[in-house]
């Protein structure tokens, strides 16, 4: 029988249902869970270089507040969806409970093609995506940061734009800033330092020795490049192959990840990286590697391909790179699967960190970020694997038992109920 297709926001609602029953969750808790708490869609007009007025469409979604004011990024992306936003939007409120630090769950998100758009034409439509929705963020209310597309620079126009809407100097409203106007030292590689410290746990876990693995990186921005560069520096692993959205590159020798990055700068691409093999992003998939990085965007590893995955370890840098057919089909091949919202916390913990300095006016070395960092994942690493050993859960579910039992403390000593 076919199986009806559901929206990745019905996916995350099913997740969230099915550890309500573990958790003895409260009927009114969990059905406030099941939905955002607020929704905004905006309009943006944007003067666009030739002279003509363009109108984008833009998205903030704020889904719970329990522990603290809604944290989560802004992506930039023409496959935009508010059922995309929504649904990373829930995934930040686990993903802040499973680290343990005192934010809420948002997501924000505009349609357009930045890849297509002047400097010019993105600062004006960053500034004008504030100018829409500033009344619902803030320091105290909601922080948003870098996602897919955005990055430091934009943080920074935002940051500017949101500062002169206030009257005063206001760092604390966004984070991923660059380190001149309020940025944490640590947070540029902050997602894939932390990704690289839950799979140094993972590792240990299943006994696998890092410094004789070898990596496969699907994905080469901000994520995936660091990723890169981290698990040759700080796993000692040898990284094989890696991919953008244009194609991959292969090695069994492994691949300098600076220099890759330097081509890719350069051409716009990976592929055709003096002696590697292209390969396709199927094929980088289903390579035989110890560690498997999707890096990139969501539904990448789905019931079509699961079987063919023949890595050890899944480490989801990206927001839900792995359907839940295939999710299930991975656990039953003894594939580890480290899942996204714990996976990929690092930024956000980083951000929390930056969020936290720009408060106090008071920044810390670099050092003391990573160590900080370090802390806050191998924590959230081994409360979700207990979680796991005992209910016999996938990490996925054992992730979503940690962080949804911590929301609901704090919504029912809130009174929520
Ligand atoms: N966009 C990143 C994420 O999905 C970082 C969010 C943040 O730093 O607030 O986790």
């Amino acid at each position: 029988m076919e199986r009806k297709s559901s929206t990745l926001f019905e996916t995350i609602q099913a997740q969230l249902d099915g550890v309500a029953g573990i958790l003895h969750l409260e009927p009114g808790i969990h059905a406030i869970l099941r939905e955002p708490m607020r929704e905004l869609a905006v309009s943006i007009p944007v003067r666009m270089d030739n002279g003509e007025t363009r109108v984008f469409k833009g998205f903030r979604v704020q889904h719970n507040n329990a522990r603290g004011p809604f944290k989560g990024g802004i992506r930039f992306h023409p496959d935009e969806t508010i059922d995309t936003i929504r649904s990373l939007a829930a995934w930040m409120t686990w993903k802040c409970a499973v680290v343990d630090i005192p934010l809420g769950g948002g997501k924000g998100g505009v349609i357009c093609n930045p890849k297509e758009m002047s400097a010019g034409e993105l600062e004006r439509l960053s500034r004008g995506y504030i100018d829409a929705i500033w009344e619902f963020i803030g320091p105290e209310r909601d922080i948003p940061a870098p996602d897919v597309y955005t990055n430091p620079q934009i943080m920074a126009w935002m940051m500017d734009e949101y500062s002169k809407l206030m009257g005063y100097y206001a760092p604390g409203v966004i984070t991923g800033k660059p380190v001149a106007v309020g940025g944490s030292l640590g947070r540029g590689d902050a997602t894939s330092r932390g990704g690289v410290y839950t799979v140094v746990e993972a590792t240990r876990h299943r006994g696998i020795d890092l410094s004789a693995a070898t990596v496969a990186i699907q994905g080469y921005g901000n994520a995936g490049s660091f990723a890169a560069v981290l698990m040759h520096e700080i796993a000692g692993s040898k990284v094989v192959a890696v991919s953008d959205s244009r194609g991959g590159i292969y090695n069994e020798q492994g691949l300098d990840p600076s220099k890759v990055l330097q081509h890719k700068t350069e051409t716009g691409s990976v592929i055709d990286f003096p002696g590697a093999e292209n390969i396709t992003n199927d094929e980088l998939l289903e390579m035989k590697v110890t560690i498997l990085c999707p890096s990139a965007l969501e539904n990448v590893i789905t019931g079509k391909n699961a079987s063919r995955v023949r890595a050890r370890i899944v480490a989801e840098l990206a927001n839900g790179p792995t359907t839940p057919e295939a999710d299930e089909e991975l656990y039953h091949n003894g594939v580890f699967v480290i899942p996204d919202f714990l996976c990929n916390a690092g930024g956000v913990t980083v951000s929390y960190f930056e969020w936290v300095q720009c408060l106090s006016r008071y920044y810390w070395d670099e050092d003391e970020v990573r160590e900080r960092l370090a802390g806050h994942m191998t924590a959230a690493f081994q409360a979700v694997l207990a979680e796991s050993l005992k209910h016999k859960v996938n990490m996925r579910a054992a992730a979503y038992i940690v962080a949804v039992a911590r929301v609901a403390e704090a919504m029912k000593l809130r009174g929520w109920t």
